[in-house]
């Protein structure tokens, strides 16, 4: 650590000389509440800092007129970049008039900001993907676990419908699902399909415990369920509660395979103790290297690095993003992809 401030103090030193007054960027992260958006700012600051940025973290805890206000804030002390992972990718456009006037570069972190032409790079995984991945350990894990049943009890759940990725999440795990479902390998009891039907609004954990409470009532008094699609793990933590508030899970009545998004603590621990199946981890230090990187260019009037010209359109424009690849994590390979590449300790997830 000693060593490591000695370093940067060192590397600082030249900028400081010649004159040069660190630019400063802003960034706006939506809420403290999921331990992921913690670890986006934390890289991002340690990586902004490495690389002589000076940095304004703000976190708006999930409230539309905080980010709102925080974003104002940063363009009127004279941000020199925007970094916004948005609340509600609508909500923006106004804010974002302002950072344009201002001739204030900005860039979607994870989520798209929609209805605006005030964005010009967007840094994100690949988020069909992570819909495709989460599908495919469901129907992985249905075959392990209820093999010789048919057809499987599926129930859908999908995450904000104010957050751009939400339609893409559920769309790529659809893209696997629908065949199984058409070809009546996998049942919907609740009939429940389609992100109006199925969506969470702020990916809330307690509403999608409810919402688990009203379909278990409603169609499983006399059938069980086999698996639950879940986009985020914060929200699978509350399915889970609730299925073992009916108590699946002992009794001889079978947890069924409920899958997640984002390696968070909490799911990693219960994906050891044999009940959440799977999750999908996204390394927040690879995607703030990535915006660290996209600052850097277009702050020295270089060009950003991207890879996909096409997929997000926001309404107003498709903006440029760069993808990074997501990685599937279960019982067989936690320690490897989390532990290994030393994202978590073994102490913390044990
Ligand atoms: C992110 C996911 C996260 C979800 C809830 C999405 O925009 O891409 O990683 O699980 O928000 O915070």
């Amino acid at each position: 650590m000693l060593y490591k401030k000695i370093a940067l103090a060192l590397l600082a030193t030249p900028l400081i000389a010649s004159g040069v007054q660190a630019q400063t960027v802003g960034i706006s992260m939506p809420t403290k509440s999921s331990a992921r958006w913690i670890a986006d700012g934390q890289s991002m600051v340690e990586q902004f800092q490495a690389a002589h940025y000076k940095t304004d973290l703000q976190y708006a805890e999930d409230d539309i007129p905080n980010q709102l206000s925080q974003i104002e804030n940063m363009i009127t002390k004279g941000a020199d970049v925007l970094v916004i992972a948005a609340i509600d990718g609508t909500t923006l456009s106004n804010v974002l008039e302002n950072a344009a006037a201002a001739g204030i570069p900005v860039i979607a972190y994870d989520r798209l900001i929609r209805e605006s032409p005030n964005v010009d790079y967007y840094a994100t995984f690949d988020n069909f993907k992570v819909g495709v991945l989460q599908a495919t350990s469901l129907v992985n894990g249905l075959k392990a676990r209820f093999g010789s049943v048919h057809p499987w009890n599926v129930e859908l759940f999908g995450g904000s419908p104010d957050d751009n990725n939400a339609y893409f999440f559920y769309d790529g795990a659809m893209s696997v699902l629908q065949p199984l479902i058409d070809a009546g390998d996998i049942v919907i009891p609740s009939g429940q399909t389609g992100m109006d039907r199925v969506g969470t609004l702020r990916w809330d954990g307690s509403a999608a415990q409810a919402r688990m409470d009203n379909l278990l009532s409603a169609n499983y008094t006399k059938q069980a369920v086999h698996g639950v699609l879940s986009p985020y793990d914060g929200m699978s933590i509350g399915i889970l509660s609730s299925l073992k508030g009916v108590g699946y899970g002992s009794g001889g009545q079978t947890m069924p395979i409920v899958t997640g998004q984002d390696a968070e603590v909490p799911s990693i621990k219960s994906i050891l103790a044999g009940e959440q199946y799977a999750t999908v981890f996204k390394d927040t230090r690879r995607l703030a290297a990535v915006t660290v990187g996209m600052v850097d260019a277009l702050l020295k009037e270089g060009e950003p690095e991207i890879n996909d010209k096409t997929t997000y359109e926001n309404g107003v424009k498709v903006v440029p993003a760069y993808l990074l690849d997501p990685v599937p994590v279960d019982a067989s390979n936690w320690k490897s992809v989390l532990v290994d590449s030393g994202y978590y300790s073994l102490d913390q997830v044990q």
